[in-house]
């Protein structure tokens, strides 16, 4: 296991859209080691997507305080509803945050580390975080989201990063 740097704008993995992960083997899951410490690494970090450590693939993983860590391979938004506005972070844009429109909650699916299926849904941080980096492995960043850059905010110090 190692943790590994994080990558920043303008890096182009960001951009790119990550590959769908075909089967479970010794690389992925190094990979998701990899991922879960490096998430670890700083109480700041709730999520990280696969292309934020620069490797293309369809992984996440969620870290909510007091929560058993989430790994998802493949995941999806299946069902989406409601609409609140709220603060988002992202680690690949450090120092910055701005408002933007999320969905109340999300239903999510996708395999676990072990490629077994499973379901979440969720609403709270839990929800944002997972259309977060569900955005990540299709090259998107909460900054698309917003009408203008003008919207972007700078902040001192640490926040929770997604
Ligand atoms: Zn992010």
């Amino acid at each position: 296991m190692a943790v590994l740097s994080i990558r920043t704008l303008p890096d182009p993995v960001l951009r790119r859209k990550a590959k769908r992960v075909r089967t479970i083997d010794g690389s992925i899951k190094k990979l998701i080691a990899d991922m879960l410490e490096t998430m670890h690494a700083d109480p700041g970090r709730a999520g990280l997507a696969a292309p934020q450590i620069g490797v293309s693939l369809r992984v996440i993983v969620i870290g909510m305080p007091g929560e058993e860590d989430i790994v998802l391979i493949n995941p999806e938004i299946v069902k989406k509803s409601g609409e609140r506005l709220l603060d988002e972070g992202c680690l690949s844009l450090p120092g910055y945050f701005a408002e933007i429109k999320r969905a109340e909650s999300v239903t999510v699916k996708g395999g676990d580390r072990n490629g077994k299926e499973i379901r979440i849904k969720a609403t709270g941080l839990l929800a944002q975080a997972l259309e977060h980096e569900i955005d990540h492995l299709n090259g998107q960043l909460y900054i698309d989201h917003l009408e203008s850059m003008d919207k972007l905010r700078k902040v001192e110090g640490e926040e929770t990063g997604l």
